[in-house]
Formats: structure tokens, C-alpha cells, sequence
């Protein structure tokens, strides 16, 4: 789960990391008010799940209040990568002398948190990241201990190597990171830009923070950050029917039963040439309901060019999924080729139903997704 810029910074602010005021607006008349209120000059950002709002327009700063309206205006309503604004934070203006990155990911394949530190800071952080990765500083933590302060300093010197006050400012807020990031049972953490302001002080003027959705069970505070509205709508349908849908660029959409067969099918997409246009799980015992949410969904997506089902029948019976197939096509216009493999339970029943209806089905894995991935091509 994603969570909003003002959210991350509200947690950051219980930490005790410095964050710059802010209030969010719904209408430019509301970010009038704020920005009145503040007085001065103000910065309005889009608040969206997506990073790169500056470079898309979505950050603007505004000298006085009514500005801060015309600046809301442009950005309520905006699209940024697929999403939305219906909400801006306000908050005061800093001047800017400096910006540098601070970030901590879980590291799966070391097992550890790693923190991430640069100088070089800012919008263009993945240019760094590419070009200059030597000037991208990371120390490892080891779980037993936590993060020792050896480390938090060390990162810190290599942000500010010549300036000890602003390097001890720095491995202060390091330290509360890590910590809001245990406490938030966050799988990514970031500040970037921290900020150094015109008079020496340091500031985090944007927050990021994601977490894994199996953490939200034990942080309740946490789920409750949810923000359904700001969500992919997709996505939204998909987790309210019970099924797991994470969209992919490819044209392939991809309906399976089981997370461990929905990750063979896309090697096997990927395999044949092919790329994958989502992850679809429509889990085991799946309904014909389930089935026409799942192709809703899919046919949702103006990249898919071909559709493949691939059901292996346990639990799950094939009749079911022919059943929602059939359903789903007399509710909706596909528009693209529908490929359909199915095996095991009431296979033979499945493909009655599916032939009644005009469809064919097949039971090689093999064949059908070459078959899709051909379509998807023509
Ligand atoms: P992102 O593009 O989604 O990462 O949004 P950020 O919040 O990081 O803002 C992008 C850039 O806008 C920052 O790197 C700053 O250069 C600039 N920016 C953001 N807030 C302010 C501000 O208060 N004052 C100034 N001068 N620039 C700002
Ligand atoms: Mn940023």
C-alpha cells in the first residue's frame, strides 16, 4: 500500500524529523485560504500515489495566496501516470541551498534494511542512480542491532563531508528514519529532497512511504491511511472481489488461478516473446462472479491486445471459470482474441460450455500461450 506525501509526513513529524507545516485542500478555494493563512510564498503539490509530480507539473510554487489558488487549479484534476489528483498539499515556501536523498528499502536478498544516502539529491535522483552510482552511499542493517550509530554518522559524513554540524542534523534524522520505518513496517522509506535551507538547516520537503499489504494486519494505524479514492480503480475492484491484480506495461492480459501458476504463465509469455499485460490471481474456488470482475478488469485495459485464461483445476472447478466466461461475454464487448486453457476438475464439462457458447478451449499450457502471445502481435 501507498500512502500520501502529508501522511508519510505526519508520521515523520511523531518521529521527530523536521518537516515544513502543511494543510491539504480538495479546491483551489480551500488552497487560497491555507496559503492565506501561511502568508508568503507557498509550494501547492499534487498528492498521488506516483513519484516524478515535479517533473509532471504536479509541484508548483506560488508567491502569494491567490496564486496558490491558479496553481491548485492547474493541478486538481491533473493526470500523473494513470492517477488522479484530487488532493494538494500546501505548505510554506523554503528557500533551497542544497538537496540531497535519504531512503531505506528491506532488501530481500540480503535479508536487511539497507539505507541509501546521496548528495546529490532532487528529481533527477534516478539519473544518479544510473550514471554516478558510486555517489549513492548505503550502509546494511543488521536486525539483531538495529541501526548503531556508527552507521547513521557515517552515511551522514558522506552527505555533508565537510560540515560536522549539518552531518550530526543528519545522522539525527537517519536515526528517526530508520525508526519511523520499524514502527510504520514500511518496505520503503524516503526523503528526497532533504533539504539544506539558505540559513544551515536541514528539512525533509518530501516523504515517501510504502508498506507491504500483509503488514497491515498488525499496523492498524497504518491501514487506516488507505486512501481508496487515490488507489488505481482497478485494483480497488480487484482486492474488494478477492482477486490480486497488479498491472504490468505488456499487451497480454492474463487470467490464472493460483499466485504460483500466474508467475509460470508469465515466464511463459515472456518465454514465447510475449509480455504480460497484468498479474491476475483469481484464486482458488473462484466463482463465475469472480471471473466476470477478472475480465472486466482486463478488458479495462486499453493495452491488452489478447486475453489468456489459464485455469488448473483443483479446488477451483473449470465449469465455474467457463460458466464466468460465458456470463462475462454476454456483459461485455471484448474487443480482443481470448485464448483459454483449462485442465482438471470438470474439465470436460467446461469445455461443453464453452463450445455451446462458440469458444474453444485447449489443455496444453504450451500451446496456449503461444497462441496468445501470437495474437497479441496481429
Ligand atoms: P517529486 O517530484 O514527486 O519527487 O516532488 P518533490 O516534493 O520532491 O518536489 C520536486 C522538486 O520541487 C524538489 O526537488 C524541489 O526542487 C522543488 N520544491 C519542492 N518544494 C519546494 C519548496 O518549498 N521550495 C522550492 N524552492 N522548491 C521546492
Ligand atoms: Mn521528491
Amino acid at each position: 500500500m501507498n500512502i500520501h506525501e502529508y501522511q508519510a509526513k505526519e508520521i515523520f513529524r511523531e518521529h521527530g524529523i523536521p518537516v515544513p507545516p502543511g494543510e491539504v485542500a480538495t479546491t483551489p478555494a480551500e488552497a487560497e485560504e491555507i496559503a492565506s493563512r501561511f502568508g508568503g510564498g507557498v509550494v501547492v503539490k499534487a498528492q498521488v500515489h506516483a513519484g516524478g509530480r515535479g517533473k509532471a507539473g504536479g509541484v508548483k510554487l506560488a508567491s502569494n495566496a491567490k496564486d496558490a489558488r491558479k496553481a491548485a487549479e492547474k493541478i486538481l484534476g491533473m493526470e500523473i501516470k494513470g492517477l488522479t489528483v484530487r488532493k494538494v498539499l500546501v505548505s510554506p515556501a523554503e528557500d533551497i541551498a542544497h538537496e540531497a536523498y535519504l531512503g531505506a528499502i528491506v532488501d530481500r536478498a540480503n535479508g536487511a534494511v539497507v539505507l541509501m544516502a546521496s548528495p546529490e539529491g532532487g528529481i533527477d535522483i534516478e539519473e544518479v542512480a544510473a550514471k554516478t552510482p558510486e555517489r549513492i552511499f548505503k550502509e546494511e542493517v543488521d536486525a539483531r542491532y538495529g541501526l548503531l550509530e556508527h552507521q547513521a554518522s557515517r552515511l551522514a559524513f558522506k552527505l555533508y563531508p565537510n560540515d560536522a554540524s549539518r552531518a550530526r542534523q543528519a545522522a539525527d534524522i537517519i536515526d528517526k528514519l530508520y525508526a519511523s520505518m520499524i514502527d510504520a513496517g514500511a518496505s520503503l522509506i524516503e526523503i528526497n529532497p532533504l533539504i539544506t535551507t539558505e540559513s544551515g538547516e536541514l528539512k525533509a520537503i518530501d516523504a515517501k512511504l510504502n508498506v507491504d499489504d500483509n503488514e497491515l494486519l498488525r499496523k492498524e494505524k497504518i491501514a487506516e491511511l488507505r486512501d481508496v479514492e487515490s488507489e488505481a480503480s482497478e485494483e480497488v475492484k480487484a482486492r474488494s472481489q478477492g482477486l490480486t491484480y497488479i498491472k504490468l506495461d505488456g499487451d497480454v492480459g492474463c487470467c490464472v488461478n493460483g499466485a504460483g501458476l500466474a508467475m509460470a504463465t508469465m515466464d511463459l509469455v515472456k518465454y514465447y516473446g510475449g509480455e504480460p499485460a497484468n498479474f491476475l490471481d483469481i484464486g482458488g474456488s473462484s466463482s463465475p462472479e469472480k471471473v466476470v470482475t477478472a475480465l472486466e478488469i482486463i478488458t479495462a485495459d486499453p493495452s491488452v491486445k489478447s486475453i489468456l485464461f489459464n485455469i488448473f483445476g483443483g479446488i477451483t472447478r473449470c465449469d465455474d471459470v467457463a460458466n464466468g466466461i460465458v456470463e462475462a461475454t454476454e456483459q461485455i464487448e471484448l474487443g480482443v482474441p481470448i485464448t483459454i486453457r483449462l485442465t482438471g476438475t470438470n474439465e470436460e464439462q467446461a469445455v461443453e460450455i464453452l463450445e455451446d457458447a462458440g469458444f474453444s478451449a485447449m489443455t496444453d499450457m504450451d500451446e496456449a500461450v503461444k497462441k496468445a502471445v501470437e495474437l497479441a502481435k496481429n
